[in-house]
C-alpha cells in the first residue's frame, strides 16, 4: 500500500494544558510532517525529519500554511434528530413530546434510517468530526443503517439503538426483553468490526421501566468492555418525574447506580444539576459527565459547572459534545464557543489550548479510544483535520492582528464553522477536500 506525507502546521496535545504558555501539554511543530500507511501515522513530527523516513514513491501533500489537528471527537449526538434541530419554544420534556419522539417514530422506516444516517455522517465529516458516540432511534434497523453507514466510511464510530419501554408514543417503543435481545443482536453484528463500537444505550430513566434498567445492567455486566450511554441530570421537571418513578433512590445518579450502569465506559450527558454526593458517586466510578452547551443553552436547561467539575476534591472525567438536535450545530468549534461561554457565566474562563486539548485528546480520553483516536502521535489512526483560519473574509480580517497560535486557536473557535475545516481524511483516505466530500469506499 503507497504511503501519503502530509506537511503543515500540526498541533497534537499530551496532556490538559494548565495555561496558555505551559508548552509542554502539547506538541506543536510550525513545520511538521505526517507519514500516513494503512490507516495509520507511522511517522510525525519535524518535517525533514519526517522526510527521511518515507519511502521512493510516498505521495505527498503541502497543506500549509493551515493546521493539522487530530479530527474532532463529538461524545454525544442523535442522528435520528437531524429533523429536529431548530424546533421551537420547548424545554427538555416538551420537546421530547411534541418534536422528538414522533420524528424518531419514522425511524420505523428502514430507508429513513439509511437517507439520515448518510446525511448525519456527512456533516459530521463536513464538520471536521471524525468520531462520534450517537444514540440512534429505538428500532433496531436505524442501529443497523448507522454503521453500515460508518463501517463503509471506515470511522470510528460509538452508536447504540436506544432503549426505551415507557412514557412515550407506541412508535418509538420496545420492550425490556426486546430492547435487550435487538441491543445484544446488534453487539453481535457490528461491536468490534472494522471500526464500530457498540454502546448500551437506555434513553435515560423517564423511558426505561425498572426492568428496563435491569436488562441494561445485565447487558454491561456481559459485555464489560462495551460503552454505556444515557442522560442525566439536565432539567428540574426530568429529575422531578424521575424521582417520582424512583421513589427508592436517594437522587437521580441512584437510579443507574442501583442497576450498574456506573463505570469508567458510562457517559452521562448533561449531568447539570448534580449534588455533591451524586458528583462523588461519578467521581468514584470513573464515569463521564458529558457538556453539551449549545443544547443546555437552547432548551434552557442550566449551566455545566465544567471548572468545578474538573477541579473538585473528587474530580469529574468530562467531555464536550454537540447534542444535536437539542444542540443547534453540528459543529464542534460552534460547540466550544458556546461552551466558553456558559464557563464564563460561572466565572471562569477555558484557554484555547485547553479547548482544543478537549475536542481533540481530551474526549478520546473521556470515550477510552485514546490509543487510537485523538493525538497525531506515531500509531494513532490517521483521522485528521486541515483548519484555515482564514477560511471567510471576516477571519482573514481579524487573522492580520493575531500573533500567537492561542490568538488562532481562539478565533478558529469564535468565528470558524465547516467552512474553517478545508480537509478531513478518515483512516488516511481524503473524506472532505476542496472538491467536496467523498462518500463511497
Ligand atoms: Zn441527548
Amino acid at each position: 500500500m503507497t504511503s501519503t506525507l502530509l506537511r503543515g502546521r500540526t498541533l497534537s496535545f499530551l496532556r490538559w494544558p494548565e495555561t496558555v504558555d505551559d508548552h509542554c501539554a502539547w506538541r506543536y511543530e510550525d513545520d511538521g510532517g505526517l507519514l500516513l500507511r494503512d490507516g495509520r501515522i507511522v511517522a510525525a513530527g519535524a518535517y525533514a525529519d519526517v522526510e527521511k523516513k518515507a519511502d521512493e514513491g510516498v505521495k505527498k501533500i503541502d497543506h500549509r500554511p493551515h493546521l493539522l489537528l487530530p479530527g474532532f471527537i463529538d461524545a454525544h449526538a442523535h442522528f435520528p434528530q437531524m429533523q429536529v434541530i431548530a424546533s421551537y419554544g420547548a424545554e427538555l420534556l416538551d420537546w421530547l413530546n411534541t418534536y422528538t419522539f414522533p420524528e424518531e417514530t419514522k425511524f420505523q422506516n428502514a430507508q429513513h434510517g439509511r437517507r439520515i444516517a448518510r446525511l448525519f455522517l456527512d456533516e459530521m465529516v463536513r464538520h471536521g468530526t471524525t468520531t462520534v458516540a450517537a444514540y440512534c432511534s429505538v428500532h433496531k434497523g436505524s442501529a443497523e443503517a448507522f454503521f453500515a453507514e460508518s463501517h463503509d466510511r471506515n470511522m470510528l464510530n460509538i452508536a447504540g439503538k436506544v432503549m426505551m419501554d415507557r412514557n412515550a408514543p407506541e412508535g418509538v417503543l420496545d420492550t425490556a426483553q426486546s430492547g435487550y435481545d435487538d441491543s445484544k443482536a446488534l453487539i453481535k453484528e457490528w461491536h468490534g468490526k472494522g471500526r464500530q463500537h457498540y454502546a448500551i444505550t437506555p434513553r435515560f430513566a423517564i423511558t426505561s421501566s425498572p426492568e428496563q434498567l435491569e436488562m441494561a445492567g445485565a447487558l454491561c455486566r456481559e459485555y464489560p468492555d462495551l460503552h454505556m450511554q444515557t442522560h442525566l441530570s439536565e432539567n428540574h421537571a426530568e429529575i422531578a418525574f424521575t424521582l417520582q418513578l424512583y421513589p427508592q433512590a436517594r437522587d437521580y445518579t441512584d437510579v443507574y447506580e442501583r442497576y450498574g450502569l456506573l463505570g469508567r465506559k458510562s457517559l452521562f450527558g448533561h449531568c447539570i444539576h448534580l449534588s455533591e454526593r451524586e458528583a462523588d458517586a461519578l467521581s468514584d466510578s470513573g464515569s463521564v459527565a458529558v457538556f453539551c452547551p449549545t443544547s443546555n443553552l437552547f432548551l434552557g436547561s442550566g449551566l455545566f459547572n465544567y471548572q468545578r467539575y474538573r477541579t473538585r476534591y473528587k474530580a469529574l472525567r468530562i467531555a464536550a459534545a454537540t447534542d444535536v438536535g437539542g444542540g443547534t450545530n453540528y459543529s464542534m468549534l460552534r460547540t466550544m464557543d458556546e461552551g466558553y461561554k456558559v464557563i464564563a457565566l460561572n466565572g471562569e474562563k477555558l484557554n484555547p489550548f485547553q479547548s482544543f486539548w478537549q475536542l481533540t485528546r481530551g474526549n478520546a480520553e473521556a470515550l477510552s479510544v485514546v490509543e487510537r483516536i485523538g493525538t497525531l502521535d506515531q500509531g494513532s489512526d490517521a483521522d485528521i483535520i486541515v483548519l484555515d483560519a482564514r477560511a471567510t473574509p471576516a477571519m482573514r480580517l481579524r487573522m492580520e492582528t493575531a500573533d500567537t497560535l492561542a490568538e488562532e486557536l481562539f478565533l478558529l473557535q469564535t468565528l470558524g464553522d465547516d467552512r474553517a475545516v478545508r480537509e478531513v481524511y478518515v483512516a488516511g483516505r481524503v473524506m472532505k477536500s476542496d472538491l467536496g466530500l467523498n462518500v463511497g469506499p
